[in-house]
């Protein structure tokens, strides 16, 4: 249930509201948007009245909801959320571009693929150092070395960074990692996600390869519910049963997402159609439907890469693609 104020409510009555509440054995989750102040109640509220919540000076509204994800929810966030990673933003109009190698393979192949992302206008920098494959034979990445690698192009260009966390175990590592990917197939892996709910950093969460939208808001939920409330959603592609591409980019979870949350939501056109030809169509596809930002892999030599080659745009083509993107944002539905 959400408890909707009137503008500017008197803080005794609604001290005293809450207190009454909580007396209730709710939770009482408060937010004060710009315009208005909302609360959320979490636990059961079958026996609440509504009438009586309605008789209330400060009371404009009460709705109750449905959806099992409360702080992930819209109805309890009206403005969109926006995450400050060490300055740089996303979410509320503000777009983030992010791109790197699928996998850190040498210092000087992260180095030359960051200083040119950079040049080119990412935002941030990405890299896999712990890779999950389907084949236990194929590289795995290079694990601790690969997020030291990734430090060091941080601190190079400037450039935030983010990276895949496969395992709990691995999360010391992570330290000086600006936002934790929680990569498609771990999407529902609710011990790491609860663990996740006990950091500082963003987390982006990546879809699962067959979960709805409900599901992937009810992993949102997991970390959030832990305390940590900065969650990016990306979708990634789904498996269906088209097999011309390597997944089935969802783009219409890109508005619907953003009506059922206030999280950022951002788009992988590389992992979703698995060919670098259809990576610029489908990012500006993307950022015209109102994603907050791309994901995007590139590769200073896409033929040898030791992951995801196909997918994988040159500097020059992702410079195309950050320019093309640009002339589309101030057309991009809102
Ligand atoms: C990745 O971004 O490197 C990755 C493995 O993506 P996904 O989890 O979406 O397959
Ligand atoms: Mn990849």
């Amino acid at each position: 249930m959400i408890i909707i104020l009137k503008e500017s409510p008197d803080k005794k009555q609604l001290d005293n509201l809450i207190n009454w509440l909580k007396s209730m054995g709710l939770e009482i989750h408060l937010s004060v948007g710009a315009t208005r102040t909302i609360l959320g109640l979490i636990g059961d509220t079958t026996s609440i009245d509504i009438d009586l919540l309605l008789a209330l000076d400060i009371v404009d509204d009460v709705k109750r909801i449905q959806e099992p994800y409360k702080n992930a929810n819209r109805k309890f966030h009206p403005d969109d959320l926006v995450i400050d990673i060490n300055g740089t933003k996303i979410g509320g109009g503000n777009f983030l571009m992010i791109a790197g190698p699928c996998s850190i393979e040498s210092a000087e192949q992260l180095n030359d693929i960051a200083f040119r992302v950079k040049k080119a206008g990412a935002g941030m920098l990405r890299g896999g150092a712990f890779k999950p494959r389907t084949s236990p034979y194929a590289f795995q990445g290079l694990r601790e070395q690969g997020i030291e690698l990734l430090i060091e192009a941080k601190k190079k260009t400037g450039l935030p960074v983010v990276t895949e966390i496969m395992d709990i175990s691995q999360l010391h590592l992570f330290e000086e990692v600006d936002v934790i990917q929680v990569g498609a197939r771990n999407m529902q892996n609710f011990e790491l996600l609860k663990e996740l709910g006990k950091v500082r950093q963003p987390i982006l969460l990546k879809r699962g390869l067959s979960s709805t939208l409900n599901e992937l808001l009810m992993s949102a939920e997991y970390i959030m519910a832990g305390g940590n409330e900065n969650v990016i959603l990306c979708e990634r592609g789904i498996r269906t049963f088209e097999t011309a591409t390597r997944n089935t980019l969802d783009l219409s979870a890109v508005p619907m997402l953003k009506s059922m949350s206030h999280l950022p939501v951002i788009v992988d056109p590389s992992h979703a159609t698995g060919l670098s030809r259809l990576v610029l169509p489908m990012a500006l596809a993307a950022a015209a439907c109102g994603a907050d930002g791309l994901i995007i892999e590139v590769h200073n030599d896409p033929e040898h890469a030791l992951c995801d080659g196909p997918q994988s745009l040159t500097p020059d083509a992702f410079e195309t693609l950050t320019k093309r993107v640009g002339q589309i944002l101030p057309y991009a539905y809102r």
